[in-house]
């Protein structure tokens, strides 16, 4: 398998909350929390967890490690399962159609060169937006500045840079092809597109590009395992927003929003598992049949926590509100009329 960073694994999965979702009621001690022990019977609480170290300790039965192990301890499963609980593992796929967890379907890993790939276009990228005046202006225009391209680490493809330093540096062009970089022919697949990628632990592990040009088809993305864009972004929040596409998420990320992107209505497995752990998700999703029919669906399948924000009339998806002056403050007053989860009467069952 490939190797796991098991840190950045602890960090993005806060181990008070992991244990705390698997049933066990912890309450705070100071800098810690103490809970009855799942792994033998007991009545006094004897479980101490550690946020600091993020790891846990057992003063009855000696039970201890970090969130992996607790996991593997509780689920009764190996390693790699207990990745795969915690969302960890490469990304699978399911329908929203009652939220069916599903088998993972396991992805074949990035190789090292493939990474190393997936870096090099990413940079080559970057600098490349920083050069072009039209791609930064057609950002401008969609309210997405130099903060979010930083932050972001967008990119534009000028159909140049790509091939020449693959070359250069003896990677497989056949491998960059297959991965959705270069097209058969050798000519950059995202030439003339905005960049957005997908960073993991700070690296590169997907990309999308939208056309500047508008004929052309609109997003294109490479042909890795689609991820949850802005997956990490939404890491340890008790509130999050879910949207739809690429700008949409950058209009978020614009407005400081723990938010994340579906890249389409299709709800990930990765995603599912993600958010049975976050007490309040708000849907930002298009102002249409599709939109609006995935989200209820997501809503349904998340209940009481979950809410749909319903985009003004006339506006079609939260990155066009983006683009217009007052979005921000409109934005703001739809998310203040939306409430808090869970005090909301729940609906009465269909008899
Ligand atoms: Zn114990």
């Amino acid at each position: 398998m490939p190797s796991v960073d098991v840190e950045l694994v602890k960090q993005r999965n806060p181990i008070e909350r992991v244990i705390a979702s698997h049933g066990v009621k912890l309450q705070q001690r100071g800098e810690r929390f103490v809970g009855c022990c799942p792994f033998h019977d007991e009545q006094h609480p004897s479980l101490v967890v550690y946020p600091s170290t993020r790891s846990f300790f057992c003063f009855g039965c000696k039970a201890s490690g970090d969130v992996i192990d607790f996991v593997r301890r509780k689920e009764k499963v190996g390693f790699r399962r207990a990745l795969e609980l915690l969302g960890e593992a490469a990304p699978a796929s399911v329908s929203t159609n009652g939220a069916k967890r599903g088998p993972a379907r396991s992805e074949s890993p990035l190789t090292v060169d493939d990474r190393l790939i997936l870096a090099a276009a990413c940079d080559l990228y970057h600098e490349a937006l920083l050069r072009n005046e039209r791609a930064l202006r057609h950002l401008e225009s969609r309210g997405i500045g130099m903060a979010v391209v930083e932050e972001c680490w967008l990119g534009y493809s000028d159909g140049q840079a790509l091939k020449p330093f693959l070359r250069r540096h003896r990677f497989s062009l056949r491998r960059a092809a297959e991965m959705g970089l270069l097209r058969k022919a050798g000519n950059e697949a995202l030439a003339e597109r905005v960049v957005i990628p997908e960073l993991r632990g700070g690296q590169c592990a997907w990309m999308v590009g939208r056309a500047l040009n508008e004929r052309r088809l609109k997003y294109l993305g490479l042909s890795l395992p689609k991820p949850i864009l802005g997956y990490e972004r939404v890491q340890g929040h008790r509130r999050i927003f879910v949207t739809e596409g690429a700008f949409d998420y950058l209009t978020g990320v614009n407005w400081n929003l723990p938010i994340c992107a579906l890249l389409g209505t299709h709800v990930r497995a990765e995603l599912l598992r993600f958010l049975e752990r976050v007490p309040e998700v708000v849907l930002v999703f298009d102002n249409d049949d599709e939109g609006q029919h995935a989200a209820r669906e997501l809503a349904e399948s998340l209940g009481a926590r979950a809410r749909i924000l319903s985009l003004p009339d006339g506006v079609k998806d939260l990155g066009e509100l983006g683009a217009s002056e007052d979005g921000r403050e409109r934005f703001l007053r739809l998310v203040a009329e939306l409430g808090t989860a869970g005090k909301e009467t729940p609906h009465a069952p269909a008899s």
